[in-house]
């Protein structure tokens, strides 16, 4: 459980390109975030930087009161689901979803549990032998948010997990990740440019344009008829 906060926070690329332009924001615990905008309008920064994959050029992130800047990905307690799923093709679904987990020292004993359970909520306890490849785009995506639940974060990054889907799965999708983000209580931070995910999805809706927070408000409170 954490809240997660924002203030002033900028990026600069390094040729030049100001994606990101003083952000504040402050997010609940166990909340479920959306930032929601056009292509190119800076969420995928924003997301990457909670992340750590990319750095604050100005500006603090905050986890519970820790300033994170300059924590590394792995000790910032987050997990994150990407567009692209990032599964390593080489290893099975339980390869995947255990790999963070034996670099970070837990029992052989304690990952099977937490692999079981994951891959049980998910529905793909019958795939954990099988690699990537052999397995369907849905499929695919339950690994990647088995491998990001494992881990037990404190806050789960979403970064456009659902546009490789088709149409009727993506509707699925959105209902599961609901559910679940629901069920575990874990403050959610999802990435779209859809605004139907957007508006099913939020507890809260962040609309970015052009690095800056645009609006922010409950879905009823931004979308109601004028
Ligand atoms: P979104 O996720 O909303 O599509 P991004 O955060 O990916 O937007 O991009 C925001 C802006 O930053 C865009 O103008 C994009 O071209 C630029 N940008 C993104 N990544 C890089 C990078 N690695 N180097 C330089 N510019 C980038
Ligand atoms: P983009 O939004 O630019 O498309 P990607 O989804 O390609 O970003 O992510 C960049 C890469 O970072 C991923 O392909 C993956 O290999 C790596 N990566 C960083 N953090 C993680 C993580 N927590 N789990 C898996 N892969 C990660």
């Amino acid at each position: 459980m954490a809240e997660v906060k924002l203030t002033n926070v900028n990026k600069v690329y390094s040729n030049g390109a100001h994606a990101v332009r003083g952000v504040n924001m402050e997010i609940a615990d166990g909340e479920f975030i959306v930032f929601v905008g056009p292509s190119g309008c800076g969420k995928s920064t924003l997301l990457r930087m909670v992340a750590g994959l990319e750095t604050v050029t100005e500006g603090d992130l905050f986890i519970d009161e820790n300033r994170i800047n300059d924590v590394s990905p792995a000790e910032r307690n987050v997990a994150m689901v990407f567009q692209n799923y990032a599964l390593y093709p080489h290893m099975t679904v339980r390869g995947n979803m255990s790999y963070g987990l034996k670099n970070r020292g837990d029992s052989k004993e304690e990952i099977e549990q937490k692999v079981i359970a994951a891959a049980k909520t998910l529905h793909i306890e019958d795939f954990l032998d099988r690699q990537p490849n052999q397995l369907s785009g849905g499929q695919r995506q339950r690994v990647a948010m088995g491998r990001a639940i494992v881990r037990n974060p404190k806050v789960f990054l979403f970064d456009e997990p659902l546009s490789n889907l088709d149409a009727k799965l993506r509707v699925q999708m959105r209902i599961e990740i609901k559910k679940l983000q629901r069920k575990m209580g874990v403050t959610s931070i999802y990435v779209t440019h859809d605004q139907t995910e957007a508006m099913t999805l939020a507890d809260r809706l962040a609309v970015i344009n052009n690095g800056q927070i645009e609006q922010m408000g409950k879905p009823i409170e931004l979308y109601k008829d004028p």
